[in-house]
């Protein structure tokens, strides 16, 4: 796998057109996870001083959470009095890098770090979030981007929501020009689409020139505990008002098999099949159907053992309405069987769990499951956006020998590479485009072939 040097060299020696084909056009990025420590440092000068950084607890949940004794004030100071010294220390504080690895709770104090910024700058006045929004937007077209599809997510009552949607989306549309074009997704919280979902389309029906940016509906934040099957009625809705709005359209992206174990890996795989069911048309991460089985149980005890009785009996369901394409698949699927676990299943209540430990055949299946949804997604015209280094510091995914875009590599998916929060991770797209030559037999040529032009993608 490892043929880095090559590779890496090879790259260089790209013809520009070539280059920026893949790695000009970002369609998973994070508006918030997007700004770098020079974007922090000069978005926090003016207002480091004045921000309450004790606030929801910032500080003392970073502190703990990264055992260290942040005093922001003193940090900013020091970066600007010291471009060398004192930048390092905030660049560290700040970005979640390969030593952060794994570990999900200190992702989210370091992305607070700027999110706490973020919240104050929003609430200084549309002049200030304008600024951030440019900062972030500049410094990814200093880059060599020309397309991206930003997604942010805002916080308030309707109104409040619908302004700041108004200020992010106009923001957006004054940074497009003949080199560089942005687009909108709103992400939806999972535990709530429909107030967000709502004021989207208000904004549209008042704001119909915004339909031109704003073009997307995302589902992201925690993953675990909200199956795509809650959002069966959201995604009913969404078809009939875009039928009924033909000018505003709005397409969902969705967040799946990212972080999944609070479940079987069967469950895991159904998921991504599912948000695809739903109406879908680019899926994140999916890194449950790439990373090899036997990896994933692997990950910690017990690992996907349990899950609850409302999971297996979905995925029962599943079993049973595909039994004929699993089969043809090479999934083992015993109707019988199935039909009496289902029986002995309904005296349980459906927030008990069930424990199934893995065998040998059981993870075998499971390759065959990840392969059958793999040629559903390419037949249906499914993108899967792929994140390698995310998927490597928050997605689980162990090293990058196992990683699973070699799986999604190698089956005939749409897949398209991404960044997610490259401020953040302190990553660029042209870097995670690297990291797949670096880490795959493939050659600039032959990527950039199995991928194709990843803007025949956007919404
Ligand atoms: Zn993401």
């Amino acid at each position: 796998m490892e043929t880095a040097v090559h590779h890496f060299s090879s790259l260089l020696q790209l013809p520009a057109m070539e280059t920026r084909l893949l790695s000009g056009c970002d369609l998973h990025v994070h508006l918030a996870g997007s700004f770098y420590a020079e974007d922090l440092l000069a978005i926090g000068a003016p207002i480091f001083r004045e921000v309450d950084w004790t606030d929801r607890d910032f500080l003392d949940g970073y502190n703990n959470s990264l055992d260290t004794e942040l005093d922001p004030i003193k940090l900013f100071a020091a970066a600007l009095a010291d471009p060398e010294n004192g930048f390092a220390r905030l660049k560290t504080a700040y970005v979640f890098g390969p030593d952060d690895s794994g570990d999900f709770d200190r992702f989210m104090w370091k992305y607070r770090l700027f999110s706490h910024l973020w919240g104050y700058g929003w609430e200084q006045g549309w002049e200030t979030a304008v600024a951030m929004i440019r900062q972030a937007v500049e410094h990814h077209k200093r880059q060599g981007l020309d397309f991206v599809e930003y997604r942010a997510g805002f916080w308030g009552e309707a109104t409040e929501l619908r302004q700041k949607m108004q200020i992010c989306a106009e923001a957006l549309a004054s940074e497009c020009d003949e080199q560089f074009t942005a687009h909108y997704i709103v992400p939806l919280p999972r535990n709530d689409p429909l107030p967000t979902y709502l004021a989207v389309r208000q904004l549209l029906h008042e704001q119909p020139q915004l339909s031109r940016i704003l073009v997307g509906l995302d589902f992201s934040s925690q993953e675990e505990g909200f199956p795509p099957r809650l959002f069966g009625p959201l995604f009913q809705r969404l078809h009939q008002d875009n039928e009924a709005n033909p000018a505003q359209q709005l397409t969902a992206v969705y967040h799946v098999g990212e972080s999944f174990f609070d479940k079987s890996l069967e469950s895991a795989v159904r998921w991504c099949h599912e948000a695809a069911l739903l109406g879908a048309k680019r899926l994140g991460h999916c890194i449950a159907l790439g990373l090899d089985p036997a990896v994933a149980v692997s990950r910690r005890p017990q690992a996907h053992e349990a899950e609850l009785v409302s999971e297996r009996l979905d995925q029962i369901a599943y079993d049973l309405r595909f039994v004929r394409q699993l089969r043809q698949a090479g999934v083992a699927v015993d109707v019988t069987a199935l039909k009496a676990e289902q029986r002995s299943l309904a005296s349980l209540a459906l927030d008990d769990w069930v424990e199934r430990p893995y065998t040998p055949q059981r993870l075998q299946d499971i390759r065959q499951r990840q392969t059958f949804v793999l040629n559903q997604l390419t037949q249906a015209g499914i993108v899967i956006e792929c994140c390698p280094t995310s998927n490597l510091r928050i997605g689980g995914v162990p090293d990058a020998e196992h990683h699973p875009i070699h799986r999604l590599l190698a089956s005939r998916v749409n897949l398209c590479i991404c960044t997610d929060d490259p401020g953040t991770f302190d990553i660029t797209l042209a870097s995670e485009i690297e990291w797949v030559l670096r880490h795959t037999n493939f050659t600039p040529d032959s990527l950039a072939q199995r991928l194709g032009d990843p803007r025949r993608f956007r919404l």
